[in-house]
């Protein structure tokens, strides 16, 4: 029988991750799963686990290169509604691990709501971006955490609160294999003046990053409080390209993938910035992108 009997309409078998990540490069997932709800992803899990599947979790993969050989194993992805609210109470919101955080900034910013605009034009979901605290120069989303209820590899789920969570520079705490949703306590301001933050941060990164290219962000990590971009830029490697991945010219840390582009690519480049770099400053970066 197989593994995910009475789930049918829950996974699929042998599904593109390309198309799913902005990279859009690499293999396929061997299981593909969107879980109706908490509950059937808890039992989704347990069965996962009973039959020693690994599990590997999707936002919206804009920080992600998948390899060409593809995920061995079961890529779940809460992309159904059920992962998606947005509801508001006072000066809180919850969100689903699944919900777009471009649309929930936009939905904050209309309430009045302010502290999340800070990541604006940074692609993701929730999960996503509380998983990796995503964030930059404006701020980042751990700041605004009140809690973040995560489901454990046995499908147990519980709620951590702000006390116990620690967020770090592209890194939380949060070990639990998934993030199933989160609360943020905003402070209330003039919608206008928020959208206004909004717009202006958006045309910071417009203007900074190669936002019509295939990418996933930045490559690596800055190095403690120095930029990687600056690292790469000064080494000369803006322009480098290996196959279909070339080293952004207008942002150092950016790599892009150009039509025909492999994950291959992407990573050989990874490995040779590496190195150069190590060369000319005795510094090993290490990547901020996650890959599979
Ligand atoms: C153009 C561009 C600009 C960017 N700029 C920035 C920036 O300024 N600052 C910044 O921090 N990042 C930036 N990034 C990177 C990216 O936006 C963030 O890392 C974001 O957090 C990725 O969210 P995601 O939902 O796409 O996660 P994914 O890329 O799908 O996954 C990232 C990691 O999170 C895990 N994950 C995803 N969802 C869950 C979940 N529900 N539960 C548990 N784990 C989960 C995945 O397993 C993976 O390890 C940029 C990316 C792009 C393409």
């Amino acid at each position: 029988m197989n593994w995910y009997a009475g789930f049918e309409t829950a996974v699929t078998e042998n599904v593109p991750l390309a198309p799913k990540t902005w990279f859009n490069v690499g293999g396929p997932a061997r299981y593909f799963v969107e879980p109706e709800d908490v509950a059937q992803t808890a039992a989704i899990l347990l069965r996962l686990r009973e039959n020693d599947i690994p599990i590997y979790v999707l936002g919206s993969g804009a920080n992600l290169l998948v390899s060409d050989a593809g995920v061995n194993g079961a890529v779940i992805h809460l992309n159904r509604s059920a992962f998606k609210t947005i509801a508001f109470e006072g000066r809180q919101v919850s969100a689903g691990a699944g919900a777009d955080v471009q649309r929930l900034i936009r939905e904050c910013a209309h309430k009045g709501l302010s502290g999340l605009e800070c990541l604006a034009g940074i692609p993701g979901t929730v999960g996503g971006e509380v998983r990796m605290n995503a964030g930059g120069a404006f701020g980042d989303i751990g700041s605004q955490v009140l809690d973040v209820t995560v489901m454990d590899i046995n499908g147990q789920s519980y709620t951590r609160q702000r006390d116990d969570l620690v967020f770090e520079y592209r890194h939380s705490n949060i070990t639990a294999k998934l993030i199933l949703a989160a609360t943020f306590e905003l402070i209330p301001d003039d919608p206008n003046r928020i959208a206004e933050k909004v717009k202006e941060i958006w045309m910071f990164k417009r203007n900074s990053q190669p936002l019509a290219e295939n990418n996933a962000g930045c490559i690596f990590k800055n190095v403690n409080g120095t930029s990687a971009g600056q690292l790469i830029d000064k080494t000369g490697l803006k322009g480098l390209r290996i196959g279909g991945a070339e080293v952004s010219q207008r942002h150092a840390n950016f790599i892009v993938a150009k039509p025909g582009c492999q994950a291959a690519d992407i990573q050989a480049l990874i490995t040779q910035v590496r190195r150069r770099v190590q060369e000319k400053f005795s510094v090993i970066l290490e990547t901020e992108v996650v890959i599979w």
